[in-house]
């Protein structure tokens, strides 16, 4: 359920509206809009409806709110949430490219990565330290060692960096060197996880699981965001499909029913959503033309010697050739002349 507020309600008719649901012992999240406030309301919606809500000066109208989740909900909170990194801003219209190795190698590796991701116009370096293997016998990162070497390419660059967590013992540690956890695929349904990355302020790029519906990928967020954490970015990054051609089957409609569904960014992943570099430039321009803000990419300096998802990494002049493609496919959507319209819902038009 959400109660929404006039335009030009005053703080005090909000608060008001918010002191009546708390004291019914219900929860709150209140999401002042630029034109409009709302406020969410967690917890028995038969407690809200027996309230005179509707009947508060300043209340315009209240909303039933059928999804589960509800602070990832577009209806909790209209404005698009942008999540800052640095400088970097995701999700405020122009795409975040980040991009690097799937493993950090060793010291001069992502320190010659992060300066090809820097001069090409990348925005943050990925690298992973504790990686999710399917073998217990492939190689299992850096550990700490590579957190320190990426902590040293952001010296190096001033590039933000991006690392996997696996474990909620680890969350510390790992927050230490990087500026975004990485929730991979594997574990956007370990919950103890995601409510220990909920419960710091870090932004967590939060990866769709191999098999999960957008609602359960959703769900997964709005454990982070009810620990306390707002900087949420999703990532597609290919589901499981019967298709045997690509490693997974990147569900760019996510892209939209995401952006339908919740205010928070998304970002694509091609490298793991095709896992062969041949495919990964076309499906990089098709996430930006879907409206994606932002990807993120696997790229090496000699992807046949690379220690893990070598095949589908982009060498660095691959990558720069990429980042040019989508740089153009960005400027054509956000020129003047080709704006893309609100989506419209067609069918509900008729
Ligand atoms: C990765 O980013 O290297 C990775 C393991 O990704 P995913 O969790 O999407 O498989
Ligand atoms: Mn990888």
């Amino acid at each position: 359920m959400i109660v929404v507020m006039k335009n030009g309600a005053t703080k005090v008719q909000v608060q008001d509206v918010v002191k009546v649901l708390k004291d019914k012992g219900l929860g709150v999240h209140v999401s002042e809009g630029e034109e409009q406030t709302v406020v969410g309301v967690i917890g028995n919606k038969q407690k809200a409806l027996e309230l005179p809500l509707d009947s508060m000066p300043g209340v315009e109208k209240m909303v039933s709110v059928s999804n589960p989740f509800k602070l990832a909900n577009r209806a909790f909170h209209p404005d698009n949430t942008v999540v800052q990194v640095g400088s970097v801003k995701i999700g405020a219209g122009q795409p975040t490219v980040m991009a690097g190795p799937c493993s950090v190698e060793s010291r001069d590796q992502i320190i010659q990565v992060a300066q090809a991701v820097k001069a090409s116009g990348g925005h943050i370096l990925r690298g992973g330290a504790y990686k999710p293997r399917s073998s217990p016998y492939s190689f299992q990162g850096l550990g700490e060692e590579g957190l320190k070497y990426l902590a040293l390419a952001r010296e190096a660059t001033g590039l933000p960096v991006v690392s996997e967590v696996m474990e909620p013992d680890l969350v510390n540690l790992v927050g230490e060197y990087v500026d975004i956890f990485q929730i991979g695929a594997r574990n956007m349904q370990n919950y103890p996880l995601l409510k220990a990355v909920g419960k710091t302020q870090k932004p967590v790029l939060l990866k769709r699981g191999l098999s999960a519906t957008i609602e359960e990928w959703l769900m997964s967020a709005e454990y982070v965001l009810s620990e306390g954490n707002p900087n949420v970015i999703l990532c597609e990054r290919g589901i499981r499909t019967f298709e045997t051609y690509t490693r997974n089957t990147l569900d760019l409609n996510a892209v939209p029913v995401v952006q339908h569904l919740s205010h928070l960014p998304v970002i694509v992943d091609p490298s793991h959503g095709v896992g062969h570099s041949r495919y990964v430039n076309a499906m990089s321009r098709a996430a930006i033309a879907a409206g994606a803000d932002g990807l993120i990419v696997e790229i090496h300096p000699n992807p046949t010697e690379a220690w893990s998802d070598g095949a589908q990494s982009l060498t660095l002049p691959g990558f720069d050739k990429m980042l040019r493609e989508v740089q153009q496919i960005a400027a054509a959507l956000h020129s003047e002349d080709n704006s893309i319209d609100e989506e419209v819902d067609y069918a509900t038009q008729r």
